[in-house]
């Protein structure tokens, strides 16, 4: 069965043959947002952790390739353009594509989750309130957050603002913090955040062998803190789904990494 794809001006998703079959963690489909990186979009920095944390270098060489795909990149530049320059009108062309994307899912027999941060790293859920109509209300309402507006949706993230990691966030956003060890400043801060909060926590392992050899029955792998503190944690398979908000709480989201450049990554965003 072929790819279905939603496609629109902010969001997009692909439904393929396996997710139609549905089971408890694919019977979702995730509409993603992909912004122009860092301050590649030259009107603000959309990954205020991106220096800090090291991975601005290898996200961009990556939006880099897609360049050979320049549309691809134009238009991700050209909709955070849209957004550093009329937030209001950007969050209105949201609503319009998750309203769409809603009712695509239903049309799909699917429920509807949204990553916003595909390539970026905004916290929605400060002074970005979102206008909806509609949905059972006859005159629009003014939402404190894009969360508020769709509670039908499943937001999810991962992050590398560590202190997002200690907000009370809507019941329906889940944040993943994202390790790197690329500075001890960084370091420090994205383990004591896991530490003080239990907020899950992504590790990117350089091979699935890696990876594999602390994962387990029984096992934990430990990260330490240069205060003497030790994040030890079970590790679990961060592959086999995408869907972050189906995972336990209080673990290590492992992952590996994929392709030369990243297997190659000398930044300390990728372990081992
Ligand atoms: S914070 Fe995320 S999106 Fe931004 S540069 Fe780093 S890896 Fe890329």
């Amino acid at each position: 069965m072929a790819t279905k794809i939603f496609k629109s001006k902010t969001i997009l998703a692909g439904l393929n043959a396996k997710t139609i079959k549905g089971d408890k963690a694919t019977d979702y489909v995730t509409a993603i947002m992909y912004l122009a990186p860092a301050a590649q979009s030259l009107l603000g920095n959309v990954c205020p952790m991106a220096e800090l944390a090291g991975c601005e270098a290898g996200c961009l060489s990556k939006a880099g390739r897609a360049g050979i795909f320049s549309s691809i990149v134009n238009s991700r530049i050209a909709k955070t353009q849209r957004y550093f320059n009329d937030r209001r009108a950007f969050m209105a062309e949201l609503v319009r594509d998750i309203s769409a994307f809603v009712r695509w899912c239903g049309k799909h027999g699917v429920k509807p989750a949204v990553r916003l941060n595909g390539t970026s790293d905004i916290q929605w859920e400060t002074a970005h309130p979102a206008t909806r109509s509609g949905h059972g209300h006859l005159v629009p309402i003014t939402y404190a957050s894009i969360f508020e507006a769709f509670p039908e949706v499943q937001f999810y993230d991962y992050t590398k603002v560590y202190k997002r990691a200690y907000k009370a966030l809507p019941s329906n956003y889940s944040l993943t913090l994202s390790y790197s060890e690329a500075s001890p400043r960084y370091r420090d801060a994205v383990l004591l955040a896991a530490l003080e909060t239990g907020a899950n926590i992504a590790v990117v392992y350089r091979t699935q062998h890696i990876r594999n050899a602390v994962m387990g029955a029984g096992k934990v792998d430990t990260f330490g803190h240069s205060n003497g503190e030790r994040l030890a944690r079970e590790v679990i398979d961060g592959d086999e789904t995408d869907m972050r908000f189906t995972d336990p709480k209080g673990v290590i989201v492992g992952l590996y990494a994929k392709g030369k450049g990243a297997r190659r990554d000398t930044t300390g965003f990728v372990i081992g």
